[in-house]
């Protein structure tokens, strides 16, 4: 495949760099598609690769999923022989985007950051090219601006631009505190794409404020060329509706272990696995329409797609091995046990009473029953009888199933 990457003219280039890529409105598509063609030719005449950057916050440890979403995009372009900066948001990282939140979030200390980003590097390797991606970190060059050069930063925006942002108008019209120094986010990042020199900036859907109004902005009042903006479609996290992100707890780890990382993609909706199949798997979009239609038409079996696309997960972050053994272990676990694949889940933060969560499931209604069905050995973990009405269930112990009487399931997941 990647011979024939390098065959590609620069209409195929455009549209390879382009596929799937999501502007909100076709104008701006247009607009970024010739930009982007112009940035090609110009980099095969001079034979300079073009500088493609995608910034990630390490305000946890981890990478997930939807950070691959971007990460495969930067990937294409690093196999049309471009040069990738991953750069670690170490200073944007102690603010906190607000783009996609609705709230104001706390502030993190460098150190913080840092010790969050430790493995980043390695997890981000697992879809980047190494030999084409430089590593930076932006408090390299944000921590030291100087409070006039800030000034003149923040004199190319108006107050009117930020507030017309949908995250902020709903704050203020609540009359909820925006906070002056969350205006300074989407300059820092923009500063970033100025020091950075860029060419191309890759992001999802909610950066696009913080790349083309802030990024380009800066970049022409500061006598560079404006990047051109790659923009990718949000993928849902595992309640299937809202973006997956580290901070909302509903996102899958790249880093997660395969049983578990496959047990997780079991557990999303039926709906959105199309959209998975085109924003994290490697199929092509042939393969990608091929199951939809299946889907539609019901022809195959939902659980049976949801396990190749759990496969197919697995084997990209730990290979086929590990993604065979995976479901093996899967079907061990829920197949030949006969339990359904569709339960009620809950993530397990801490250890917690066996009663209360029955209580709290809803398959009993007070904790007295729920002693009740202890005692009378219609309890199991895991197909191990709880027989001990004081049982607590620590995180350590999951994923599991607890099983309550003959029909109810609920899957245990850990946090
Ligand atoms: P936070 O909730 O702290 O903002 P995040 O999960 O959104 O964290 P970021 O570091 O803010 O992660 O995002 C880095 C890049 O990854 C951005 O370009 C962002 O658009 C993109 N990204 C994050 N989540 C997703 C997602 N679910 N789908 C596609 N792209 C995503
Ligand atoms: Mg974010």
């Amino acid at each position: 495949m990647a011979a024939d990457i390098k065959q590609m003219n620069i209409d195929e280039q455009v549209a390879y760099l382009m596929q799937g890529c999501d502007y909100g409105d076709a104008e701006t598509k247009r607009n970024m598609e010739k930009e982007l063609r112009a940035r090609l030719i110009e980099s095969a005449e001079t034979g300079k690769p073009l500088r493609v950057y995608l910034g990630v916050d390490p305000r946890t440890t981890d990478l997930h999923l939807g950070h691959t979403v971007p990460m495969r995009k930067l990937r294409q372009f690093q196999e049309l022989g471009h040069t990738c900066t991953f750069l670690i948001g170490s200073f944007t990282s102690t603010i906190g985007d607000p783009s996609d939140k609705d709230k104001t979030r706390p502030q993190l200390t460098l150190e913080e950051v840092m010790a969050n980003a430790k493995t980043y590097t390695e997890q981000a390797f697992k879809i980047l090219d190494p030999e084409k991606t430089e590593i930076r970190y932006n408090h390299t060059w944000l921590a030291p601006l100087t409070f006039g050069e800030l000034i003149k930063l923040a004199a190319n925006f108006t107050v009117q631009q930020f507030l017309a942002r949908d995250t902020f108008a709903k704050r203020y019209s609540k009359g909820d505190p925006i906070w002056l120094h969350e205006f300074f986010y989407a300059l820092m990042q923009g500063y970033d794409a100025v020091a950075l020199e860029t060419d191309v900036q890759v992001g999802g859907t909610d950066q696009i404020f913080n790349i083309m109004t802030a990024g380009r902005k800066l970049q022409q009042a500061l006598g560079q060329k404006p990047q051109v903006a790659v923009i990718v479609p949000l993928l849902p996290g595992t309640d299937g509706e809202i973006k997956m992100s580290k901070s909302l707890g509903n996102h899958i780890a790249i880093n997660l272990a395969p049983a578990d990382m496959y047990g997780k993609v079991m557990s999303l909706p039926d709906d959105v696995m199309p959209l998975y199949f085109k924003l994290v798997t490697r199929y092509l979009p042939d393969q990608i329409a091929a199951i939809e239609q299946a889907l539609a038409a019901g022809s195959r079996h939902p659980r049976d797609i949801k396990m190749e696309l759990a496969r197919e997960i697995v084997a990209i972050f730990h290979g086929d091995e590990a993604a065979r053994e995976a479901e093996a272990q899967f079907k061990r676990v829920f197949q030949q046990r006969q339990l359904p694949t569709e339960m009620p889940e809950r993530v397990l933060a801490e250890a917690m009473p066996v009663v209360d969560l029955i209580v709290a499931a809803g398959f009993a209604k007070s904790k007295s029953e729920a002693r009740r069905l202890v005692k009378q050995g219609g309890v199991s973990l895991n197909d191990q009888p709880v027989r001990e009405i004081g049982r607590e269930i620590a995180p350590a112990e999951t994923p599991a199933v607890l099983k309550v009487g003959k029909r109810k399931f609920l899957r245990l997941l850990p946090a």
